[in-house]
């Protein structure tokens, strides 16, 4: 659908996949205006097709919005265009056991406008593509933790899903893969070395003794996690403790020394949870604190991933039917 300042969204519609044209003068090109989202819709024995807490994407896509100075999107309209999507061809969504139809929802600036101002005309458009199956005990992953770059800072865009932070995490991630490490960590540097997130992911450490669970606070430098949301909730609903509070690197070098620290993994869409290895700095590692996949971090996922593929029932009514 297309957005012109002062007016209303309009001229919906399903297009078969292909290139897009744009004046090569759209400010997307060159002020960075787009934001996105990542939505993996699964389709259960019953035969319909379900996305996850689809309306928590559409919030953070207009929480997106406001912060890069987009205009927003009505929550149904987001809605309804996954339905329009799906229900074009839903045998796009696979029945396999896990595998899922990968949504890809953004929002970009079309308007051919050179001055440095907000554009005054918007696309909003979703792209769909099979996903790949991530059932299984994933392998834990080394992670390479930067310190030279970071991905956001205090009055920045590290809370929007926006193309410029992903660039901005890319040269973190090179020297990840350039270190053996599959993915990378930020922390901030301004805030006791307080550890933030990964690349596209977030993290969470688990104190199994105290049956505990510690992630990074939103103070606007991470992304909210549909993910983290979930995971917490299902971990409050057990009886365990939640603490969403400041984690610096030198409580996770004490915690995992101690031993109390007993499970550290990273959360996110594409594969649900997935459990460090090492980690690996400049001059340290901390080694993985368990071996393979945690018990607690595994059976969160179980759970998680249970209800998104309707295996196990939905306690929250995070499930949105598709068709
Ligand atoms: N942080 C970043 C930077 C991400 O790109 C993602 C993936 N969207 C996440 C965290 C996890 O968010 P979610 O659980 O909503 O996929």
């Amino acid at each position: 659908g297309n957005y012109e300042d002062g007016g209303e969204w309009s001229n919906a519609q399903v297009v078969p996949y292909g290139p897009l044209s744009l004046d090569p003068a759209a400010a997307v090109f060159h002020y960075g205006q787009e934001i996105f989202e990542g939505i993996k819709a699964y389709r259960h024995s019953d035969g319909s097709v379900y996305t996850f807490r689809a309306e928590e994407n559409a919030r953070r896509l207009n929480q997106s919005a406001r912060r890069l100075a987009l205009p927003e999107l009505p929550e149904e309209l987001f809605v309804e265009a996954l339905k329009q999507l799906v229900s074009i061809d839903e045998r796009w969504v696979p029945n396999g056991e896990g595998e899922a139809l990968y949504l890809r929802p953004f929002m970009i600036a079309t308007e051919a406008y050179l001055g440095v101002r907000p554009a005054h005309q918007v696309k909003f458009l979703v792209i769909a593509s099979p996903a790949g199956n991530y059932f299984g005990s994933p392998e834990p992953v080394d992670i390479w933790l930067s310190t030279k770059y970071a991905r956001a800072g205090v009055g920045g865009t590290g809370f929007a899903k926006c193309g410029g932070n992903y660039a901005a995490a890319m040269m973190g991630q090179i020297e990840a893969e350039e270190h053996g490490c599959k993915q990378v960590i930020f922390k901030d540097p301004n805030r006791d070395d307080a550890i933030e997130e990964l690349g596209g992911m977030n993290v969470f450490f688990v104190f199994g003794k105290e049956n505990k669970i510690v992630t990074p606070e939103l103070t606007g430098t991470i992304l909210s996690g549909i993910t983290r949301k979930s995971l917490l909730q299902l971990a409050k609903d057990r009886g365990l403790t939640v603490e969403e509070r400041k984690f610096t690197l030198a409580e996770w070098k004490d915690a995992a020394a101690s031993g109390d620290l007993t499970e550290v993994a990273a959360c996110g869409t594409a594969a649900v949870v997935a459990p460090f290895g090492t980690l690996k700095a400049e001059d340290f590692e901390i080694p993985a604190v368990s071996e393979g996949f945690g018990e607690i971090s595994k059976s969160l996922r179980d759970e998680l991933v249970g209800i998104q593929t309707g295996a196990v029932e939905d306690p929250h009514g995070w499930l949105t039917k598709l068709v």
